[in-house]
């Protein structure tokens, strides 16, 4: 969502009991501290950028302190003298912490944290500097997602210190979310050839489905088949086998549209799923990858050319609801059809 299309008064109906509004107090900043430096190598160790905090402050004297603060330690940032700017500046995604004042004038901290939570993909520790400390307003920074609060006048020394260990929570806490997506990633894709495994390939296959039940779309199934494929391992070996395999990956992720899915279903099994397309137009993108598969196999391995076989199913000649199961058994019937006609063709499931 582009920033500007955020109003603030959309934030009006978020029913956060707020502290009372109390007239921002002038804060005098104590003279800077002259910083070591020694910080940034607790918290970014052998980080090839300096870790980059936003802060968010109407007042551009604080907003100030605090910038000269974080940059004689080393560290970056940007800063922000309003809600808009401070939205925009966290959709950047370079940001590792996000310092922002309790007291501003058209949407405060505790609501822009609000804010700044419900938008962000990654967990950017929020730190809140406050010059109430009433046990009432220290309870709601927390219940809105600030996770530390600084008071006003601000010790620059506990200042910098509770940067440091926000900061290393957050590249703690952005190592995990890196892995973790790593392993996502890894749980939805066939390591040999790329391609995407049978857990993906049924979860995608019941939303199609469904998608294709309720608007009525079409959805074309193609499963094809390495023929003889047991004759290649058993005469040249599995890595043989191994690089035909790896061979159709490419070709299957070269051939289909991105909206397109195409997965390895078993050992020498693959599927395509191709959205909004008629089973007699499957057919041609079937019949594409098999003479593709034909012409190009022979220069790839000692094992010679060899041949692939197709079965095509489609929504629109299964004769009732589709069901994934129905897919999925006519496009293996179909398969087996070409496979009993002499293997290297592509046969469709239809009302014979
Ligand atoms: P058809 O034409 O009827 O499909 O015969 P086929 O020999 O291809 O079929 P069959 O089911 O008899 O053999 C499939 C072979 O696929 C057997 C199995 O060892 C091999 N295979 C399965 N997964 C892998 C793999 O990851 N690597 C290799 N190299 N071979 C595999
Ligand atoms: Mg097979
Ligand atoms: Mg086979």
């Amino acid at each position: 969502m582009a920033p500007s299309r955020l109003q603030p008064w959309a934030l009006a109906s978020v029913p956060i009991p707020l502290p009372p509004p109390t007239p921002k107090a002038r804060v005098c900043y104590p003279p800077p501290v002259v910083a070591t430096g020694k910080l940034r190598a607790y918290t970014d160790g052998d980080r090839a950028r300096p870790s980059h905090i936003l802060i968010v402050d109407d007042d551009p004297a604080a907003r100030q302190f605090v910038a000269d603060l974080v940059a004689r330690e080393g560290w970056t940032s940007s800063t922000a003298g309003d809600w808009a700017e401070a939205v925009r500046l966290l959709d950047g995604d370079t940001i590792d912490l996000v310092i922002v004042d309790a007291m501003m004038r058209s949407v405060d901290g505790f609501k822009l944290t609000q804010l700044l939570r419900s938008r962000s993909r990654s967990y950017v520790p929020i730190l809140m500097l406050s010059s109430t400390s009433d046990d009432a307003s220290r309870e709601q920074a927390l219940a809105v997602g600030v996770d530390d609060i600084v008071g006003k006048p601000v010790n620059s020394f506990e200042l910098r210190l509770r940067i440091a260990t926000l900061l290393r929570i957050r590249h703690l806490t952005s190592a995990l979310e890196t892995k973790t997506r790593e392993l996502e990633a890894m749980a939805r894709r066939d390591p040999l050839t790329g391609l995407a495994n049978r857990r993906c390939l049924d979860e995608r296959l019941a939303l199609e489905v469904a998608r294709a039940r309720r608007y009525g779309r079409p959805l074309g199934l193609i499963m094809l088949d390495i023929d003889n494929f047991k004759r290649v391992n058993d005469d040249h070996g599995h890595l043989v086998g191994d690089r035909l395999l790896e061979f159709v990956g490419g070709l299957l992720r070269s051939a289909v549209r991105p909206s397109d899915l195409a997965c390895r279903y078993g050992g020498e099994e693959f599927v395509v799923l191709v959205s909004d397309t008629r089973a007699e137009h499957a057919m041609v993108l079937a019949e594409r990858l098999r003479g593709a598969f034909e012409a190009h196999s022979g220069d790839l391995t000692p094992a010679g050319m060899q041949t692939i076989s197709g079965g095509v199913s489609g929504t629109d000649v299964l004769g009732e609801e589709p069901t994934t199961d129905l897919l999925l058994d006519t496009a293996d019937r179909a398969l087996y059809e070409a496979k009993r006609a002499g293997r290297n063709r592509v046969s469709c499931w239809g009302p014979r």
